[in-house]
């Protein structure tokens, strides 16, 4: 089995062939070069600002070539909770910019042009026990009246429509998500913000970043840039440049398989209608189809990708597999690898300005939609002096209680290990 990120064999990445030399100047620097970024730029180039997209490794490197491609409506936590927390009208409004992100990927990949096998597929919600499903009534109602959005409830006796496989207890179906192949997407978005006016630069780490009188000076591997503005979207990648961050962010690895091509009645089989699917574990595994391959990922093991979490997580994620598709037992599993998510310690999106720093940070696995829309509304915002009013700017960035956390996850084994209890008492 090849420790591969498959999609990366399916569209020519953005390399290190021809490295542009850093600019002195640019009116923002943008640090990751990841759907965040490369949005903001494209945003900001078509505005007619001077932007570089600063990335240490290539164009696209990190979690935006790696991911499931799921474009989710909704956020990490529960609307419920969600409500709870920040009350009914920051929740509409939270709730909506899920809705408004997975149109600005419709859009983008429309106005660009971008050859990414974009669709509306819509998503399978699939209860793992009886007693979740038993609330999914509850949830569709609860998101009709709240939300006025319509999702649908799939009975055990529906579920032969939906999916090959007996392993569920019904699902709800949200048929405003999308899929797509996710490096073919982050290419596209790349060459857009190109053709608007951005520079991007590879093998551009930036190691020092400092206030220069009313300035920004950036030093990134390769030279010196000057900016008045910029925007940090390195996600799970954040690192000790952005100190404060840093200690924000936790950095959980999430794993993906992709089996062998398979006869095209088969894969039809196993998901009649190509929805992108999750189920309601707290370790939860998510999978599709692309081109006829299984693509199925898992919270396999919770430390960042590296080659023995990944040597791991295949033989988990196979086993996760063959539970959901016993069918699927003799078929060759070609593909692992890994990547990185980034999550909050209240499991939210945060965007703001943080000592003149701009960011959009904590994803929570739903980055595919919400990176593209951020990226362009926190650029849209930092120009517009707007950043205040944005839906994710308006509450707490809390850090880890006690300020027991530098950036490095200690506590992951043990969030680890709460999350299986968790799984096996609710
Ligand atoms: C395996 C996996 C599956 C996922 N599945 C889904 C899914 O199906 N649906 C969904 O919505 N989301 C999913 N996600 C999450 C989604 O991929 C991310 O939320 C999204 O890609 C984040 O984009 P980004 O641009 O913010 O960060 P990234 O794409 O991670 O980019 C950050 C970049 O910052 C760079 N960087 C870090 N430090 C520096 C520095 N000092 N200088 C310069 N550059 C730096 C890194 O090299 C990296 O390339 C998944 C993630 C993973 C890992």
């Amino acid at each position: 089995m090849n420790q591969q990120i498959y999609w990366h064999t399916t569209v020519h990445m953005p390399d290190d062939s021809n490295l542009r030399p850093i600019p002195e100047n640019v009116d923002v620097a943008i640090i990751g070069g990841g759907y965040t970024g490369l949005s903001a730029a494209r945003t900001l180039a078509k505005r007619g600002v001077k932007v570089s997209v600063l990335e240490a490794n290539t164009i696209g490197w990190g979690a935006s070539s790696r991911n499931g491609g799921m474009t989710l409506t909704g956020l990490k936590p529960s609307m419920h909770t969600v409500i709870k927390n920040y009350g009914r009208d920051v929740a509409k409004r939270l709730f909506q910019c899920s809705l408004d992100s997975v149109d600005t990927v419709e859009q983008v990949v429309y106005e660009e042009n971008i050859d990414c096998g974009f669709a509306r597929y819509g998503h399978l919600y699939a209860a793992s026990k009886q007693n979740h499903f038993d609330g999914f009534k509850d949830e569709v109602e609860f998101m009709s009246k709240e939300f006025d959005h319509k999702v649908r409830i799939v009975s055990p006796d529906e579920m032969g429509d939906e999916i090959g496989s007996s392993h569920y207890h019904g699902a709800i179906v949200d048929e405003v998500s999308g899929g797509l192949n996710p490096a073919q997407y982050v290419t596209g978005l790349a060459a857009a913000a190109e053709r608007a006016g951005a520079t991007l630069h590879a093998r551009a780490r930036v190691n020092r970043l400092e206030r220069s009188g009313t300035r920004f000076l950036v030093e990134t591997e390769r030279g010196r840039v000057t900016a008045d503005k910029i925007l940090v979207g390195t996600s799970g990648y954040t690192g000790h440049i952005t100190k404060k961050l840093q200690r924000k962010i936790i950095p959980i690895g999430s794993f993906i398989i992709a089996t062998e091509k398979l006869p095209d009645e088969f894969a039809h089989e196993l998901i009649p209608k190509n929805r992108m699917i999750f189920d309601s574990m707290h370790y939860l595994n998510y999978f599709r189809l692309w081109d006829d391959r299984m693509i199925f990922g898992g919270r396999a093991a919770f430390f960042p990708e590296n080659a023995s979490t990944i040597r791991r997580s295949a033989d988990i994620l196979r086993r996760e597999m063959i539970k959901v598709y016993p069918q699927l037992k003799d078929v060759k599993v070609e593909y692992v690898w890994g990547g990185t998510l980034d999550f909050a310690f209240d499991m939210m999106t945060h965007v703001g300005e943080m000592d003149g720093i701009y960011y959009s940070l904590g994803y929570a696995g739903h980055g595919v939609a919400m990176a593209s829309h951020l990226g362009k509304t926190v650029a849209e915002a930092m120009l517009d002096g707007t950043i205040k009013d944005h839906p994710f700017a308006g509450f707490d960035f809390p850090g880890a209680p006690l300020g027991l956390y530098n950036g490095f996850p200690w506590f992951l084994p043990f969030a680890g290990a709460w999350h299986k209890i968790l799984d096996w008492i609710e």
